[in-house]
């Protein structure tokens, strides 16, 4: 299914031309238009998902094969040293295209910080009570 009204599905399946640096019948893999660093490209599926909760679950296991791929390839290309895979979900967790894509950023030795976060405490009792509650 696509989404007549999504940038990423015209972007995805060739309607809106991009800088494309791979594609196959399920994905195209194009340059981030504001790049947290050089070459930071985003894996598309052609199809629409919103996000995580929505993608089938066979798109998302090529997704990550595709993604384990393109580390290694860019890697070998841009000479980075390190990669950062990232994938945002929903507004709170700051997605705001809403089809479905992953991040994948070169890390550089000399580059700047570009991820941090904070972090919250919580009690052992509190910890205990969330490990309960998640597990399967
Ligand atoms: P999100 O914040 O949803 O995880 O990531 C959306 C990403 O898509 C952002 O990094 C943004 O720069 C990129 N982006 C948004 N619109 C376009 C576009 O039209 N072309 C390209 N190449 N990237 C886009
Ligand atoms: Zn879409």
């Amino acid at each position: 299914m696509r989404d007549d009204n999504c940038i990423f599905c015209k972007i995805a399946n060739g309607d809106i031309p991009t800088n494309s640096i791979y594609e196959d019948d399920d994905f195209r893999v194009i340059l981030d238009a504001s790049p947290a660093t050089k070459g930071h490209s985003l894996i598309i599926p052609k199809e629409h998902y919103k996000d995580m909760y929505e993608i089938d679950e066979k798109v998302a296991a090529k997704a990550m094969s595709l993604a384990k791929k393109l580390t290694v390839h860019m890697t070998d290309k841009l000479g980075c040293d390190g990669f950062n895979i990232l994938q945002n979900n929903r507004e709170v967790a700051g997605q705001t295209v809403f089809h479905f894509h992953m991040h994948l950023i070169p890390r550089y030795n000399d580059g700047k910080s570009i991820l941090t976060w904070g972090h919250e405490e919580f009690s052992d009792d509190e910890m205990k009570a969330i490990c309960e509650n998640l597990r399967q």
